[in-house]
């Protein structure tokens, strides 16, 4: 993409309007625009990190099993109300009526719109277990909506639901989706921290919640800060190993890590050694459920198990917050200069300065180099543009990817350009032919 063509409508000034950095950065960086308070447009910049965070949790999703559907954001009062939460849910919902004064709502979660999809084809225990996930906007009419797309009132949601025969089955899917949330939030550069939770208006008897440690987080955590040591992908488990799965999760979960709900201030200071208390804030990227048969013994998904006898299905649900991610990301990862993508969510994988638009030597060798990237499979931004190389530094840097490439009169001059590591701001030069292989 060339820069001079891209709608990227960065700003120089800090907008008042955001109190925390990731806000902020995602302003600056023109990757959202809002349109009412807790609702958002994505503009390109920040749609292909949503859409890659999207990416990464579906890879995670589809490698443990379940399977992706489409369930719609508008759903009828009426299943609510078969699950008795039409009137419990509160003011969150977004109470709709159609031209017919059908009372409609905008779906904050789907347990009941997928409960009700179950059990009008499935029958027997002989087909399970599933699990079915979707990827789709949600609506809570959220009493303070702040901190930009972290706390919405429309925001993306991964929601999983699973359903088995008996709890020994529903707690292996739990057990799934656990590891398979681990494993998401490291391929996201984040280090979320699953901890015991209660489980709220969802109900149920067995809940974690996924955190990443953060000051601006709106969770109050308490854990061992062993846990950021651990890395869940050096750690082959396969799904199907039942014990393996349980055994591994065990481990994992055996150190202090609890919400303030389940926090026990006498176990966190016996169990937890000096200088390894983190006792702060967090953000919630994640929560899972085991509610057993809470929607299904309502709403009658009933299966046959192997004696014969008709029971309601054992059932968990999964969420994922995708867009609070975006931000949840760059509160963990930034610097004074802006966003620090990690590369497998970040924009484009390579920005490629040219420092004297308009030069024929240089423009020469930054189109053969955006080629030549391309052509091994990098996405490339190219600031093209007649502008200040101090302006394209500071934008640069702002919108965090990866690598920049920085092609100048001078280094053309020699055959070379120079490559910068955002993270560390290391910088080296590598002759200009040799940079596509070098990336690669
Ligand atoms: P919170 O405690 O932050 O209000 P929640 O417990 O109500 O969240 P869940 O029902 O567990 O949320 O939803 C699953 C995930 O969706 C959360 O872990 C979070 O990452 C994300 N999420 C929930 N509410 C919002 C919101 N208002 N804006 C953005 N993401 C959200
Ligand atoms: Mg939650």
């Amino acid at each position: 993409m060339r820069l001079s063509q891209y709608f990227m409508p960065t700003l120089k000034e800090t907008p008042a309007e955001a109190q925390i950095v990731s806000h902020r950065l995602m302003l600056r960086a023109g990757m959202v625009r809002q349109s009412s308070a807790g609702i958002y447009s994505w503009l390109p910049l920040g749609l292909r990190v949503l859409k890659r965070i999207e990416q990464v949790v579906r890879e995670e999703q589809d490698a443990s099993g379940a399977q992706e559907v489409l369930m719609p954001t508008i759903q009828p009062a009426d299943l609510w109300r078969e699950s008795g939460r039409y009137d419990d849910y509160g003011k969150e919902m977004l109470r709709i009526k159609d031209r017919h004064e059908r009372d409609m709502l905008y779906g904050p979660t789907n347990e009941e719109q997928i409960t009700e999809i179950f059990r009008s084809y499935v029958r027997s225990y002989r087909e399970l277990p599933k699990n079915l996930y979707h990827i789709q906007w949600k609506f809570r009419d959220e009493q303070r909506p702040r901190f930009g797309v972290m706390r919405g009132r429309e925001f993306l949601m991964k929601d999983a639901y699973s359903f088995d025969v008996d709890e020994a089955g529903a707690r292996h899917a739990y057990n799934k989706m656990f590891w398979a949330y681990l494993r998401t939030y490291q391929r996201l550069g984040l280090q979320a921290i699953p901890m015991r939770a209660a489980t709220g208006p969802i109900g149920g008897n067995l809940s974690h919640e996924f955190i990443i440690l953060a000051e601006t987080g709106e969770s109050s955590v308490f854990c061992d800060t062993e846990y950021l040591k651990t890395d869940f992908l050096a750690t082959p488990v396969a799904y199907d190993d039942v014990k393996g799965l349980a055994k591994a999760i065990e481990g994992f979960v055996a150190r202090y890590a609890a919400t303030d709900e389940q926090h026990d201030e006498k176990r966190f200071a016996a169990e937890v050694p000096d200088g390894r208390r983190y006792q702060g804030k967090g953000i919630e990227v994640g929560h899972i459920f085991y509610f057993g048969t809470k929607y299904s013994a309502p709403m009658k998904a009933l299966v046959s198990d192997p004696a014969g006898n008709m029971v309601p299905v054992h059932m968990g649900s999964y969420g994922i917050g995708v867009s609070r991610l975006a931000g949840a990301i760059i509160e963990a990862s930034h610097d004074k200069d802006g966003i620090i993508w990690p590369a497998s969510v970040s924009p484009f994988d390579v920005g490629l300065i040219n420092l004297k638009s308009g030069d024929a030597k240089v423009d020469a060798v930054c189109a053969d180099l955006y080629g030549k990237l391309r052509q091994a499979g990098k996405q490339v931004l190219y600031d093209d543009r007649d502008e200040r190389a101090g302006a394209k530094f500071a934008d640069m840097d702002l919108i965090g990817l990866p690598w920049q490439v920085i092609v100048g009169p001078k280094g053309v001059a020699a055959g070379k350009v120079e490559l910068k590591r955002r993270a560390t701001g290391q910088r080296e030069e590598i002759p200009a032919e040799a940079l596509a292989q070098h990336l690669r």
